[in-house]
């Protein structure tokens, strides 16, 4: 029978095949199980010996990870460890990992392909052609691309690639990030109003905070001079649904295409549903095969990279470090 060194046990996912967490273990010969459990007791029971943790959605808390005396990392699929008790990780020396940027380029082509929908009014013509109304005019007002101006709200790795794109159509980008010194040659730092009063497109790429929630509320959409259209693919709750809906119904803003919603799936009866001038996604801006592909091998490579002793790419809990149960080396 074949003798492994470590054993590593992902709780739950909810993809389909584990191959390429399979060979990314397999490199450091560790045995890789599916345990596809998110009880309490189950996880105690099933994941005491096991090395290491891949995690989607089962909650690990104090009392489990209290449970796993041989666990010295835990590698969360994609950017946020909700699902993790950080404190009570660190405090028991085992290294949190995550992914934080394996969708860089499928959200902002999402946000450009929601952007130029809009503008383009693509959706709504194909709705009429498809029930026999042959007539351009149904889309009109229809406005030039090249010279507009782009305001982003945030302007980290998502938002950067969206201005990389946008102005390849001739787009002036402007950005509103208060954590930011300076940016990128070709986009302008300015404050949240002059963003607010300058676009003509919208885009939100800052994440979902105590000061981000309802950002865009009754005051900042009234601050919107130039009716943009508004994007939405970071975190529903950025946005104020009651307001925006409002907001559109009066005309304050030309349109939306929102991939992100204060609930998730909406209700039936939420009016963005049936809006002409709304474009709606389910939360799909991650995804690509590519970038799935990507997220499964890089959450397992954290895990093996700890367990030979290295830091993990991306570590989550930094003070853990000094006291990790694994040996990790300095350099
Ligand atoms: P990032 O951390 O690289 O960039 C976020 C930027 O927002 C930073 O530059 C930060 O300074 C800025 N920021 C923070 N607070 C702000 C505020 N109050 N006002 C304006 N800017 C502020 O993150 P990223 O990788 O670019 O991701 C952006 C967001 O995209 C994430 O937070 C997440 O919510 C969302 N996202 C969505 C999907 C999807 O499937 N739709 C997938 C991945 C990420």
């Amino acid at each position: 029978m074949e003798r492994f060194r470590y054993q590593v046990m992902i709780t739950d996912c909810d993809h389909g095949s584990i191959e390429e967490e399979k060979e990314e273990l397999g490199r450091i010969g560790a045995e890789l199980i599916l345990a596809q459990i998110r009880e309490e007791e189950d996880l105690i029971r099933v994941c005491k010996e096991a090395d290491g943790l891949i995690n989607q959605y089962a909650i690990l808390n104090r009392n489990v990870l209290g449970h796993l005396p041989r666990c010295k990392v835990i590698a969360r699929y994609g950017v946020g460890v909700d699902s993790i008790d950080l404190r009570a990780a660190t405090d028991l020396g085992i290294i949190v990992a995550n992914v934080p940027d394996y969708c860089i380029d499928e959200v902002a082509s999402h946000a450009v392909a929601m952007l130029l929908t809009l503008i383009r009014k693509t959706a709504l013509f194909d709705r009429k052609v498809k029930s026999s109304q042959w007539d351009f005019r149904q889309g009109a007002p229809i406005h030039r691309i090249q010279g507009k101006t782009l305001g982003l709200i945030g302007c980290g790795k998502i938002g950067l690639e969206v201005a990389k794109r946008m102005s390849a159509f001739g787009v002036k980008v402007i950005t509103f990030d208060p954590y930011l010194e300076k940016v990128s040659e070709g986009i302008k730092l300015e404050d949240f109003d002059t963003v607010l009063k300058e676009s003509d497109f919208i885009s939100i790429h800052c994440p979902l905070n105590d000061s981000t929630r309802h950002l865009i509320g009754d005051e900042s959409l009234k601050k919107m001079e130039k009716k943009p259209i508004l994007i939405n693919t970071s975190r529903g709750p950025i946005v104020d649904e009651r307001a925006l809906i409002q907001a559109l119904e009066q005309g304050l803003i030309s349109g939306a295409g929102l991939d992100v919603l204060e609930k998730e799936p909406p209700d039936d009866q939420n009016l963005l549903l049936k809006m002409e001038n709304v474009i709606l996604s389910p939360h799909v801006g991650f995804y690509s095969e590519e970038s799935i592909s990507e997220l499964k091998r890089r959450t397992a490579k954290n895990v093996a990279d700890v367990l030979r002793g290295k830091r993990p790419g991306s570590l989550v809990n930094r003070e853990v470090l000094g006291k990790t149960r694994a040996t990790i080396s300095t350099d």
